[in-house]
């Protein structure tokens, strides 16, 4: 590691870079994100009123359980019939239609689904093995990498736990063999094509921080054998971070599993580290010093966080102190300094920048100049279908980058579309001034 380099400098440096990524993605398209005309539609919808939101999220959020064409239609004339003329297109469409005597109701529901089903599919890349070595491969060519996500998450029973678990062990298997003659992309520092990012909660009915150890020892069943298949493969996994509740069981999961021999030494392994949790950077320290004393590597996805809203609802229905910064501005800073922790950290940890943000990215690449650090040190991380020109900027400017990649049906996807069509609409979010000023 070099001289630290001040910190005005590394800011004005920071902007430098922030300018030359906004110039190179734009040359790429003229949004630094390309939405589909359906999800595009929506979206602009969603944003008119913070009460269209609001019945969107929640319509969204109950159409997987509506088991009938009655239901579907049942609930979009319950739901939009105020909004109704401000309906988007095809959803006006659906809904009108569903009017008595017009169409069946089979017929109306198929509407309604298919406008959701194109939302999603903005998002989740497919749903076979098939879709996903598509997606590899596309990404290859743009030398760019892919982490995999199996959509699910929060199992309602073992068997729903020991199927995802079959699953992420046949992806890990199936797709090394269908990647075995692909050329690794420029600039990835041996880097794995394989790639999973796995939801704990996916690995245990019982994923509960009130039952710490049980909750560990059924979850690490599961997960020692996807780790091991991994080991075998020279693939790498890493665990999604979810709500706080779980966050400590989460990383206790991590630690169980490093310690765990022939697996602990051998596995790339990651964990997620949430900027707008107040106490983030207290636990990474804690981490950093466990890893020393273990002489163990991790890898470390910064994100800013993703359930937000849900964050505050759940504490203050209960009355507990809201874990999360309330201020945008915040969870920036704060995701700076964790940042510099991590970075301060190679190679104990391996670090990767998971943001669409051009000055959070810029910032990671000032601080590892100023740190003296080689460019494949550092992996930025981009959501699918949310940074197409991004990640060709990055790209191009010599960092490895990484897509994650959801891939599933869109009935157990329909909570991931929920939280991105959160972020794309939140107040204060970078896409939605990107898109509609
Ligand atoms: C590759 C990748 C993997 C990811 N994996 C995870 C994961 O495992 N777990 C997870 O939780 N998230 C994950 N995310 C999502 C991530 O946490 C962010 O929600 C998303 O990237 C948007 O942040 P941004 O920096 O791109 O954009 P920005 O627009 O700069 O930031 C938006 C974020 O700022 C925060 N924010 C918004 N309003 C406020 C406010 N008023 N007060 C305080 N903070 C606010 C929220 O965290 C919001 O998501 C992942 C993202 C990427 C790119």
């Amino acid at each position: 590691m070099s001289v630290t380099q001040p910190m005005a400098s590394v800011e004005e440096r920071t902007q430098e870079i922030e300018r030359e990524l906004l110039e190179r993605a734009r040359h790429e398209h003229e949004h630094l994100t390309t939405l589909n005309r359906w999800t595009k539609q929506v979206l602009s919808w969603t944003l008119s009123d913070p009460q269209v939101k609001a019945v969107v999220l929640r319509f969204l959020d109950c159409l997987p359980s509506l088991r009938t064409p009655q239901a579907v239609v049942q609930h979009v004339r319950d739901y939009f019939p105020t909004h109704q003329r401000r309906l988007p297109h095809a959803l006006r469409l659906g809904a009108s239609l569903s009017r008595p005597g017009l169409l069946t109701a089979p017929a109306a529901a198929m509407v309604v689904r298919h406008v959701v089903e194109q939302m999603a599919r903005q998002f989740i890349a497919g749903s076979h093995l098939h879709d996903a070595v598509a997606v590899i491969r596309r990404m290859a060519d743009r030398g760019v990498l892919v982490s995999l996500d199996a959509l699910g998450e929060q199992v309602a029973s073992e068997s729903e736990a020991e199927a995802y678990m079959q699953r992420y062990l046949s992806l890990i298997e199936e797709l090394s063999v269908a990647c075995r003659g692909l050329r690794a992309p420029d600039a990835v520092g041996g880097r794995p094509m394989v790639h999973l990012s796995i939801k704990p909660s996916s690995l245990s009915a019982h994923f509960d921080p009130l039952s710490m150890e049980d909750s560990v020892s059924r979850a690490l069943d599961r997960l020692r054998r996807i780790a091991q298949q991994a080991v075998n493969h020279g693939a790498a996994i890493t665990l999604d971070m979810e709500q706080y509740q779980l966050r400590d069981v989460t990383l206790e999961l991590a630690r169980r599993l490093l310690c765990e021999p022939g697996i602990g030494e051998r596995l790339q392994l990651g964990i997620v580290l949430q900027a707008y949790l107040q106490d983030s950077e207290s636990v990474m320290k804690e981490l950093l010093g466990w890893l020393e004393a273990r002489h163990r590597r991790l890898h470390v996805r910064l994100v800013k966080g993703a359930y937000w809203d849900s964050e505050i609802a759940f504490a203050l229905q209960r009355g507990w102190g809201v874990p999360v910064y309330q201020r945008k501005l915040q969870t920036d800073q704060s995701f700076e300094r964790l940042t510099n922790l991590v970075l301060s950290h190679a190679p104990l940890v391996h670090p990767e920048v998971g943001s669409h943000h051009p000055h959070a990215i810029g910032y990671a690449m000032a601080v590892a100049e100023a740190k003296g650090l080689a460019k494949e040190t550092v992996e930025f991380q981009l959501l699918y279908g949310m940074g197409d020109a991004m990640q060709g900027a990055i790209h191009q400017m010599g960092y490895p980058v990484r897509v994650y990649t959801p891939l599933g049906e869109l009935i157990p996807g329909m909570a991931y579309l929920v939280r991105r069509i959160l972020e794309n609409t939140a107040n204060e979010s970078f896409l939605r001034q990107e898109l509609w000023g």
